[in-house]
């Protein structure tokens, strides 16, 4: 493949930076790959795993020069990041980022771009429980959704040239407005990992009066909860930080919902509780269909021994 940009810049080097880092890589879609992230630790094992050509010691010198900038931070990160590099922002480049949240990312970036520098937000929908410099894999993004939450006034050509990027780092693209991004998000990410969340927090206390049996025990749904309650406290808190009114809408709804089950459990209205689950049954197959995951059992995890 040829290359897309000369120089790409990743600021903040954890799973995600780490992954674009690997699969760029592979795709040999860019020149040089600089990276910078803020503490010592991280940014001696970038160096020690051989993660960016060159690990730099100040985000200013890592976005020098670069042609395309990819804030790679937590959420409320995002605008104090942007504020630093704008002074050394080169005239036609484009700055973009991973944030989990649009339209907040694009209220605290867009004030810090300069006259010349194009601005487009992006959202890889692709992650694991992992984080850090170590965490990233070059296949993480194959075949999933990043949605580029271009503005109504953003450059076609800047626009165009990010698409060309992600697909090549094995992304399917679609452009999304940011306000409905945050929404659908809010339904298909943010609302279940807080739900995962409070799971294990309500198993944790019962664990208290079940003598660790919710731990030994653990079964799948239970043990597909604590996964997903693994992932990053500050990323998640971010999240939800920022994307306040669309994952208060939608637990409102879940709420209504699970009082509805609720209720059928306790009348013994199995009829309710069997058309809800074969509705929902549905939705798992179309996933599968569009390839979003695998119908292996247990999600294709190798049976014990075998892992
Ligand atoms: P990560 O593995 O925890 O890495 C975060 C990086 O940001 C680290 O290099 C960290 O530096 C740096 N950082 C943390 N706080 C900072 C601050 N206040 N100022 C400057 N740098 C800071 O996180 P990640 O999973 O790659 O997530 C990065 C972004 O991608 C987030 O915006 C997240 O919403 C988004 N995202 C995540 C996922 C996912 O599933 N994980 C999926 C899609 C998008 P140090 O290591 O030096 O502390």
């Amino acid at each position: 493949m040829s290359v897309i940009y000369d120089r790409v810049a990743l600021i903040g080097l954890g799973l995600i930076a780490s992954s674009m880092f690997w699969a760029i890589k592979r795709a040999g879609i860019a020149g040089e790959v600089t990276g910078f992230a803020r503490s010592d630790e991280t940014r001696a094992i970038a160096r020690e795993i051989g993660l960016c050509d060159r690990v730099c010691e100040s985000a200013r010198e890592a976005c020098e020069g670069a042609d395309l900038v990819v804030l790679c931070v937590p959420v409320c990160a995002m605008g104090d990041v942007a504020a630093d590099i704008s002074p050394v922002l080169k005239p036609g480049a484009t700055v973009s980022d991973v944030g989990s949240v649009k339209r907040a990312v694009i209220d605290a970036v867009a004030p810090h771009i300069p006259d010349g520098v194009h601005f487009v937000p992006a959202h890889p929908l692709a992650g694991t429980e992992q984080s850090g410099p170590g965490s990233g894999f070059a296949e993480l993004f194959d075949n999933r959704w990043c949605l580029i939450v271009p503005e109504p006034d953003s450059d076609e050509d800047a626009v165009t040239r990010l698409e060309a990027f992600w697909k090549a780092l094995g992304s399917n693209t679609e452009r999304m407005d940011a306000d409905h991004h945050d929404l659908v998000l809010a339904v298909t990410s943010h609302t279940p990992h807080l739900i995962a969340y409070t799971m294990v927090g309500v198993a944790d206390d019962l664990r208290r009066v079940t003598d660790s049996e919710v731990i030994k025990y653990s079964a799948a749904g239970f043990r597909d909860f604590t996964r997903i309650a693994a992932s990053d406290p500050t990323m998640w808190r971010d999240v939800f930080l920022t994307n306040k009114e669309a994952t208060l809408e939608i637990l409102g709804r879940f709420t209504e919902e699970l009082f509805a089950l609720q209720r059928a459990i306790r009348t013994g209205d199995g009829d309710h509780l069997h058309e809800y689950f074969t509705h929902t049954r549905a939705i798992r197959r179309g996933i599968i269909e569009a390839g979003q995951d695998t119908d292996a059992p247990d999600f294709g995890r190798a049976p014990r021994g075998k892992r």
